[in-house]
């Protein structure tokens, strides 16, 4: 209801540069201009974070990540261009720009893609009520009705964490450290209007499958790899996380 008022009231105009959008582009909220500022994360990089390579050494970055999450993969570097589109989908209410950023994420090659569940990283209560939908969810939506796999919303947050952006790699682990548990999830598929509906149990089959852990931005790795730990915990062999945007290596040295 919400996005179809948006798409009545909204003119057809690129929601990060304002230009008009071609009427083969009108279902969109972002023109090809911008879509085209966005760049890749392509290799080298370390075969399991995606992070580039150290020059020197083994990669830390994924070092004490659980060894039930083997890989990670980001669409495109965080600057300026795709953090505006990371800003409108948090902060600007406009959860149907979540489209056009899983259209940047469905070409991540994914090891075992086909037979993956997606699971978004879920919002702590309060920033939920505050932002009425989780970013994640909306991506995570979006890219399993790209690739035609469920979406199963299997964890949920124990509380809330504080805003990672301004902390150090070992304060943000201290930050989500226990910060996820495993719900008692319902299934859909993203395409489906009222996700959950069909509520099916928690299949204990979605164990043993590669479970897709979908978040809109990679920064250290932290969150994902704690929202791993709940999901190996639970029996989880197989991890993998995609997020949209993934930070310009921080500079912590
Ligand atoms: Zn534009
Ligand atoms: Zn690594």
């Amino acid at each position: 209801m919400r996005d179809a008022l948006d798409q009545l009231l909204l003119p057809a105009e690129c929601l990060l540069c304002r230009t008009l959008l071609s009427s083969r582009d009108s279902h969109r909220l972002v023109c090809d201009v911008c879509r085209h500022r966005w760049r890749p994360v392509r290799p080298p990089w370390c075969g399991r974070c995606g992070q580039p390579e150290p020059l020197f050494g083994r990669c830390r970055l994924c070092a004490a990540w659980p060894a039930a999450l083997v890989l990670a993969r980001s669409a495109v570097w965080l600057d300026a261009a795709a953090r505006d589109a990371v800003h409108a989908l948090k902060y600007g209410g406009l959860p149907r720009i979540a489209a056009d950023l899983a259209s940047a994420m469905a070409s991540l090659d994914l090891p075992g893609r086909e037979a993956a569940w997606l699971v978004p990283v879920p919002l702590g209560p309060e920033r939920l009520r505050e932002r009425g939908y989780n970013q994640s969810e909306r991506l995570a939506r979006a890219l399993s009705r790209r690739w035609n796999r469920p979406l199963v919303e299997l964890l949920t947050r124990t509380r809330d964490t504080v805003t990672q952006t301004a902390l150090t790699p070992e304060a943000r682990l201290a930050n989500v450290a226990g910060a996820f548990a495993m719900r008692n999830a319902k299934c859909g598929m993203g395409n489906e209007s009222q996700p959950g509906n069909s509520a099916f149990r928690i299949p204990h089959a979605a164990l043993e499958r590669p479970l897709v852990l979908v978040d809109d931005v990679f920064t250290t790795g932290a969150t994902l790899a704690e929202a791993a730990r709940a999901l190996e915990r639970a029996g989880a062999r197989t991890v993998l996380a995609v997020t949209f945007g993934r930070a310009l290596v921080p500079d912590f040295t």
